[in-house]
């Protein structure tokens, strides 16, 4: 097998499967519970906490667990617009955020609110200037990603952070994608509300967390229940990919500079091979090191992810949650139709070899050569 979709997830290390399984299995405890295992349980979950926060190198306070990324996308948007009820109902945000953040904002549109998209360029790129220039009396809330999900570019939340120190607005960011892939801290980035997922850097899934510091205050509760993190987010915890998420987390910390230059080996590599394939387009550049978008102009990218997967090869088109729509990314970025239909998005983890790569050039190439004999 060539796994080549470390942006859709990634795999569990047996060092933090074997961390999730003594939870699972001896140290179950409920965290509300009062003995032992319920005092232990707690322990593990205080203790995880505050692995991850070191790693944003911010508070444990400041750090609640959620579900997934998607939920700490919800969560922030919908606390951040409670919060900031009184200034105003205006969104801004951009035109290629990953669905959690999208389907999000289109569902408050039909609640009253008003969302400005920006656009991105044709490399992907968003910059300040173009948030600027959208930004009202009665902006609430900026959401921009860190990372693109299906491009890896890089968006520069420092300076829209800037530009909304001296104002009430207040300043999401996904960082799913950026979150131990580009350094960075929760102060360093200066956003108010930053959403992280642990099953994109070797965690499980079903488990994330959402930071919130700067301007937010405690933030409006999402569900009501019981009383677990703070009283913000009811429901048991869930020990076992908490303690999952921490291990991974501990895990890429303690080498993260290694990683890094592996991930931006892997993408030159992957660079290199693929730019000798006719008719094959890179259609990102820079960004962070873990993705690489490219196009088979004209033929659509289903169609190549089914013929790669058949050879054990496994890439994405475009985003693994669109399942066959075209890319809004793509599309956003003023792609001509049959290159936005022929995007696939290729991305490593610290697990991917050199002959993976290899392979899916090998297979790319063939294809290309029974499509284009004449080339
Ligand atoms: N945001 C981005 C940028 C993502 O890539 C993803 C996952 O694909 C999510 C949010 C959603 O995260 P989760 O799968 O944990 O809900």
């Amino acid at each position: 097998m060539h796994y080549l979709d470390h942006a859709a997830t990634t795999p569990v290390s047996q060092e933090t499967a074997q961390a999730m399984l003594a939870v699972l299995t001896r140290q179950f405890g409920n965290p509300s519970s009062q003995h032992t295992l319920g005092r232990e349980a707690k322990k593990l979950v205080d203790g995880s906490r505050a692995i991850i926060a070191k790693s944003l190198a911010c508070k444990s306070e400041q750090l609640y667990f959620t579900s997934c990324g998607t939920e700490s996308d919800n969560w922030a948007i919908r606390a951040a617009l409670h919060q900031n009820r009184r200034l105003g109902k205006h969104i801004v945000t951009t035109a290629v955020e990953h669905s959690a953040v999208l389907q999000c904002v289109k569902h408050l549109e039909q609640e009253g609110y008003s969302v400005s998209y920006v656009k991105p360029d044709s490399q992907g790129r968003v910059t300040a200037d173009q948030i600027a220039a959208v930004l009202r009396e009665d902006t609430a809330l900026v959401s921009v990603m860190l990372v693109n999900n299906e491009t890896g570019a890089r968006f520069p939340i420092e300076e829209i952070a800037a530009l909304l120190k001296d104002r009430s607005t207040l300043l999401h960011t996904d960082a799913v994608q950026g979150f131990l892939k580009i350094p960075f801290t929760a102060k360093s980035l200066g956003a108010d509300y930053i959403s992280i997922s642990a099953h994109k850097i070797g965690g499980p899934k079903g488990i994330g967390a959402l930071y919130t510091g700067g301007k937010a205050k405690t933030p409006q509760p999402l569900l009501y229940g019981g009383g677990q993190e703070s009283n913000l987010r009811p429901g048991t915890e869930a020990t076992a990919q908490i303690a999952g998420f921490a291990k991974a987390v501990e895990l890429r910390q303690n080498h993260l500079e290694e990683i890094l230059h592996h991930l931006a080996d892997c993408r030159a590599y992957a660079v290199e091979k693929l730019e000798g394939i006719p008719t094959l387009q890179i259609l990102s550049s820079g960004g962070a090191p873990h993705i690489l978008a490219a196009s088979l102009p004209g033929y659509p990218s289903q169609n190549i992810v089914s013929e790669l997967n058949e050879k054990g090869i496994y890439i994405s088109a475009g985003s693994a949650c669109h399942r066959g729509k075209a890319s809004h990314v793509f599309t956003a970025m003023g792609l001509d139709k049959k290159t936005a239909a022929g995007a696939i998005r290729i991305s490593f983890g610290p697990e991917t070899h050199k002959s993976d790569i290899d392979a899916l050039a090998d297979a790319l190439a063939e294809h290309q050569r029974t499509r284009f004999p004449m080339l």
